[in-house]
């Protein structure tokens, strides 16, 4: 279980976030809800999008260069956090989505 820290990454880094560790763009979740959304995301990749998925032989970087479209990611978790917990993190990932657009912190 990847969990980076207390700040999470909406738009993950390993599908094309450059916003670092910390950064203000990000939300600050308990350690509970962090390690619950990044198990909810693992597993509807894995039922859902399996190509994406982060995991040993799949990098962030093969996964950026199968999917080189960064519109096609974010719509991806879009799709992710429009279900989870009935969407309770949908507006919050879409104004990182926003942030990290404006300030060209992707690839
Ligand atoms: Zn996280």
């Amino acid at each position: 279980m990847l969990v980076h820290n207390a700040y999470h990454h909406y738009w993950p880094r390993w599908l094309g976030s450059d916003v670092p560790h910390g950064n203000k763009i990000l939300t600050d979740l308990s350690d509970n809800d962090h390690t619950a959304l990044h198990t909810a995301l693992r597993q509807w990749l894995q039922a859902n999008h399996p190509a994406m998925m982060h995991g040993p032989g799949n990098s962030g970087a093969v996964i950026t260069s199968r999917f080189p479209y960064w519109q096609d990611r974010v719509a991806v978790l879009d799709d992710f956090y429009a279900q989870y917990q009935g969407g309770a993190h949908l507006d919050a990932f879409r104004a990182e989505v926003l942030e990290t657009v404006l300030r060209g912190l992707f690839h």
